[in-house]
C-alpha cells in the first residue's frame, strides 16, 4: 500500500488518520465523544431481544462494543487497508487473544524466538500448558521454518523487526509456509507501526499491535488491536473477546483515537531522527556494534527495502565495556529517559538484558544479541542535537 492509495471509503491514509470512523452524535461536535457508558437501554423489550438475536446493529454492552471504541477500530482498519479491527485494553491482551481464539489441544504452533518478552512468555510458557506443541525457530533461518512447518501448524506469530535486536523476517516467505501447512500467520507489527510495515500486503493474515507504543505515542493509555481476514474475526476473534473480556476502555479508545491524528507526523520525525542518530552513532570510533535497520549494511537490507517504507524509530548498540559500563551510561544521560517503553514522543534507553528480557537464560539472550553492554533507543521528537550532546556526554563518563 503506497502513502497515497485510498482506503475503502475513498479517502486516502492521511485524511483517515485524521477523520476516519468519526461518528457524530446528535450534538455534532468537533471531536470525537467519549462515551463513558458500560451499557446501553433499549427502548422497548421487543428491541433487547432483537438486540440480542443480533437483528440489529444496537450496541448492548461496552465489554461487546462502545461507540468510542469503534471509532478507533474503524480508523485502524481504514489504515491497515482491512475490514474490520478490534480493540483491546494492552498489547497483551491482543497478542494473546489472537492466539488463543483459534487454538486448540493438540494444535501445532510455530514461533520465532526473538520477541517481546511477554510475548515469548505466551508461546512458550503459557501455550505448551494447553496441550499446543510450540517450536520456537531463528526467524531470520528460513530452513528452520521450512523444517518447522513441514507438519500441519494451526498458527505461526511471529515480529519483525525484532526486539531488540532489530532482525528482519521475511514475511512472504513464512506466509507461504504457513498457508502450506493450512495455519494463519501472526504479525506483532508493533516495533514498525502501521505506517512504517503492511504485513497483510505480504500475505498476514492477523495483525496484532501494541497501541501503548507509537500509536498513544505520549505515554498516557496503554491498548491493542487485532487484525485480521473476515472468518477469523467474526468465527473466533469476537465471540473470544465478547466472553472473556480485555475491552478498551472508552477514554483510552479516545486518547488513542488522538494519538492516530498524529501518528503519520510523528513517526515520520521519529524516523528522521533515528536516522541522523544512527548515522552519527556509526560513525564514532568507540561504538563497535550500532544497529539500525536504515544502515546498507544491516544483515537484512534487502528485506527492510521490500517490507517497509521507513528504517524506524529504534536504534540498538553496544556500549564497550559490558554490563558496568552500560549501566554507568544509562545513569549519565540527562535528557533521554530510562524505561522500558518506546515510540513515544521522549527518548528512551533500555537495557535488555536486565529487564525486558531478563527472564531469558544466558545462552537466549546470547543468541539474540542481548550482550550485557547491548543498550536500545528508542528516538523520540526532541532536536536530534540534543539527543546526540546527551549520548556523547554519557558515553564520555561511562569512559567508553
Ligand atoms: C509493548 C509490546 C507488546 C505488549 O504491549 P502492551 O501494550 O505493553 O501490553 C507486544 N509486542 C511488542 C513488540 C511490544 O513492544
Amino acid at each position: 500500500m503506497t502513502d497515497d492509495a485510498k482506503g475503502a471509503n475513498g479517502l486516502r491514509p492521511r485524511t483517515n488518520l485524521v477523520r476516519g470512523g468519526t461518528n457524530r452524535s446528535d450534538f455534532q461536535e468537533t471531536c470525537e465523544a467519549i462515551f463513558a457508558t458500560s451499557g446501553y437501554i433499549y427502548l422497548s423489550a421487543e428491541e433487547a431481544e432483537a438486540a440480542f438475536k443480533g437483528e440489529n446493529d444496537k450496541y448492548i454492552y461496552s465489554r461487546f462494543s462502545n461507540p468510542t471504541v469503534t471509532m478507533f477500530e474503524q480508523r485502524m482498519a481504514l489504515l491497515e487497508g482491512n475490514e474490520t479491527c478490534r480493540a483491546t485494553a494492552t498489547g497483551m491482551a491482543a497478542v494473546f487473544a489472537s492466539l488463543m481464539c483459534m487454538l486448540h489441544a493438540g494444535d501445532h504452533v510455530v514461533s520465532s524466538r526473538a520477541l517481546f518478552g511477554s510475548c515469548l512468555f505466551v508461546v512458550s510458557e503459557i501455550l505448551p500448558r494447553y496441550g499446543i506443541a510450540v517450536e520456537i525457530v531463528d526467524g531470520t533461518d528460513l530452513d528452520q521454518w521450512r523444517q518447522a512447518l513441514s507438519r500441519p501448524t494451526r498458527a505461526v506469530f511471529l515480529e519483525t523487526p525484532s526486539n531488540p535486536g532489530l532482525e528482519m523476517i521475511d514475511l512472504e516467505a513464512v506466509a507461504d509456509l504457513t498457508h502450506k501447512a493450512g495455519g494463519r500467520m501472526v504479525v506483532d507489527n508493533v516495533f514498525a507501526s502501521p505506517m512504517l510495515q503492511k504485513p497483510m500486503a505480504f500475505g498476514a493474515d492477523v495483525v496484532v499491535y501494541s497501541a501503548t507504543k507509537h500509536i498513544d505515542g505520549q505515554g498516557r493509555v496503554m491498548g491493542g488491536a487485532i487484525l485480521g481476514d473476515p472468518e477469523y474475526m467474526e468465527d473466533h476473534l469476537a465471540p473470544f473477546l465478547r466472553h472473556t473480556g480485555p475491552a478498551l476502555s472508552p477514554f483510552n479508545a479516545w486518547t488513542l483515537l488522538k494519538g492516530l491524528e498524529t501518528l503519520g507526523i510523528r513517526v515520520k520525525a521519529m524516523c528522521d531522527n533515528a536516522g541522523e542518530i544512527a548515522d552519527w552513532m556509526a560513525a564514532r570510533a568507540d561504538l563497535a556494534r550500532v544497529i539500525y535497520p536504515g544502515f546498507s549494511d544491516h544483515p537484512q537490507r534487502a528485506l527492510v527495502e521490500k517490507q517497509m517504507s521507513g528504517a524506524g524509530t529504534l536504534i540498538g548498540f553496544e556500549v564497550p565495556g559490558g554490563k558496568e559500563s552500560a549501566f554507568k551510561f544509562l545513569n549519565a544521560l540527562r535528557l533521554i529517559d530510562i524505561s522500558n517503553n518506546l515510540g513515544d514522543a521522549k527518548s528512551i534507553v533500555t537495557h535488555p538484558a536486565t529487564t525486558t528480557h531478563r527472564s531469558l537464560s544466558e545462552d537466549d539472550r546470547a543468541a539474540l544479541g542481548i550482550t550485557p553492554g547491548y543498550v536500545r533507543i528508542s528516538v523520540g521528537l526532541e532536536d536530534p542535537a540534543d539527543v546526540m550532546d546527551d549520548i556523547d556526554q554519557a558515553l564520555v563518563t561511562a569512559g567508553a
